[in-house]
């Protein structure tokens, strides 16, 4: 069973050399790396950390840039990254869907090989995942077999750079529920949405959601994986590290500690593998 990380972050080389001037013109950018410590890493320094935690493949994510020059200076750099590291990295693309011709940047970052959009922040952009961009970014993962990967804000618990401007938990849910065929992770446990798949209708609206543990350990204790893979079934938990913020081994060790066998297995791969290989290019 290969081993993956679905949710890892890189930075094209030259936006972290940059770091300083892209904090003085995108407010969320420098909250949550306008500070020198914290980290940001490129491909190369993805890979070797993967080598170090016995990780086949990581879905790599970028930031969600205010600017789209930004945003298309990091696809090109992400999807170049992936096309270099042959199998070993899954490419999302990051858009602005509050800027004019974002649709069409969008189409071309899954055109050159993107397999998705993430991690997406409508509020720290700008746009509302319910309004008319949200809607159309659902239609075009599902016309493309693209998956939406979303920072989902946490309604509650302490404060951390960027918890603010992901979707809500209540949102998410609605756009499931519009976009059944939709596929979409949503980061961090879900921001506490999975408590709610005891409910019915909900379960049902989000069967084509997937939740992942990225910086598990900095928000819930190792135990909510197991009851999350009791919530949610199994199949629908993916191992995420967040990676730079935290490291993948470590993760991924107290994670195995912390599930049985085949569901540590499962959680670690196997379900990232088959959502990643029904995702098509046209
Ligand atoms: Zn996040």
């Amino acid at each position: 069973m290969p081993v993956v990380d679905a949710h890892a972050h890189l930075f094209a080389p030259e936006q972290r050399d940059r770091r300083a001037v892209i904090a003085a013109r995108d407010a969320t950018f420098a909250e949550m790396y306008g500070d020198p410590a914290a980290r940001m890493a490129t491909a190369p320094e993805l890979v070797a950390a993967m080598d170090e935690a016995g990780i086949d493949r990581a879905v790599a994510a970028g930031f969600a840039f205010a600017s789209p020059g930004d945003c298309e200076s990091q696809n090109r750099a992400i999807i170049e990254a992936a096309a270099e590291a042959g199998e070993r990295i899954v490419p999302l693309a990051t858009v602005n869907p509050a800027a004019a011709g974002w649709l069409s940047a969008a189409e071309e970052a899954l055109d050159a090989g993107a397999r998705g959009f993430g991690e997406l922040r409508p509020g720290s952009q700008g746009w509302d995942p319910l309004g008319p961009e949200g809607h159309t970014l659902a239609d075009l993962a599902v016309a493309r077999g693209a998956v939406l990967l979303w920072h989902v804000s946490e309604p509650v618990g302490h404060r951390y750079p960027g918890k603010a401007g992901g979707i809500s938990p209540t949102a998410l849910c609605a756009l499931a529920e519009a976009h059944p065929g939709a596929r979409m992770i949503a980061a961090h446990l879900g921001g506490g949405l999975s408590f709610y798949l005891e409910m019915p209708e909900v379960r049902s609206a989000l069967a084509n959601v997937w939740f992942d543990t990225a910086a598990v350990t900095l928000l819930y204790d190792m135990g909510s994986v197991a009851r999350l893979a009791d919530l949610a079934g199994p199949e629908r938990v993916l191992f995420g590290s967040d990676y730079p913020l935290l490291s993948p081994r470590r993760q991924l060790q107290r994670l195995r500690a912390s599930l049985p066998g085949a569901i540590a297995q499962a959680v670690c791969g196997g379900n990232a593998t088959t959502l990643f290989s029904e995702s098509h290019q046209p």
